[in-house]
């Protein structure tokens, strides 16, 4: 049971090994063959379980693999992600960031993140120089959004990292918003993964409005 026995694409293969994961956490053993096979999914995963990973690696893969996309030009200052990460805080943004970074290395995988709390300027440049996997906070996100400088019009992949932290701090509507502004594309057509540790109520409703029938996955 090792990464290099799971198919994930050439070079993402490459970067697994030159980061020395050897071995799949059990999140990742199992949640990433669920995402590769196209399923939605709800997962329990604390901090330290491997879980960036679990999503990271379906979605550049994912992407890598995918047909070429032809983005609309509508407004050559407008971006057109891909997949989006949602996480609670600029911290964890700043972190997956740098893991998606590490392993997209060399895929033409390209990662941007932005969150609040931080100059826009930045984030804005870095948005036109193009963006496969957009790592985000939902208020910036929104903000985003409400200057036209992002569209979701293509996302294909959808990971909601720290789910119930994000309801905590009191983001569902912005989350709400944001996934409303996702095209509503033929059943399966954007894959959807949900992150969370605990499971309350709220939390089941979110995956039922957002997920199509997914598989609950807890290690
Ligand atoms: P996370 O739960 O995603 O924050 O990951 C916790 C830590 O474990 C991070 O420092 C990762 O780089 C590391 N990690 C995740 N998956 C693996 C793996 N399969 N093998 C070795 N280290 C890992």
């Amino acid at each position: 049971n090792t990464f290099a026995e799971i198919d994930l694409g050439e070079s993402l293969n490459r970067n697994i090994q030159r980061c020395k994961y050897v071995r799949p956490t059990p999140v990742q053993r199992h949640a990433i063959p669920i995402s590769l096979g196209g399923r939605d999914l709800m997962a329990c995963a604390q901090t330290g379980s491997g879980k960036t990973a679990a999503f990271c690696f379906p979605i550049i893969s994912g992407i890598m693999r995918g047909q070429p996309v032809q983005r609309p030009q509508r407004g050559a200052r407008t971006a057109y992600p891909l997949a989006l990460i949602l996480s609670p805080t600029r911290e964890l943004s700043m972190q997956i960031h740098e893991e998606a970074r590490k392993f997209s290395y060399e895929t033409g995988v390209r990662v941007v993140v932005a969150y609040g709390g931080a100059p826009i300027n930045q984030q804005l440049r870095e948005l036109e120089r193009g963006v496969d996997i957009l790592v985000a906070t939902p208020g910036r996100l929104v903000d985003l959004l409400e200057r036209a400088r992002v569209s979701l019009q293509m996302i294909r992949y959808l990971a909601l990292d720290e789910a119930d932290r994000m309801l905590d701090m009191g983001f569902e509507p912005q989350i709400r918003k944001i996934v409303e502004q996702m095209d509503m594309p033929p059943p399966g057509v954007r894959q959807t993964m949900l992150f969370s540790a605990t499971f309350p109520k709220e939390i089941q409703r979110l995956a039922s409005d957002f997920l199509a029938s997914y598989i609950f996955l807890a290690v």
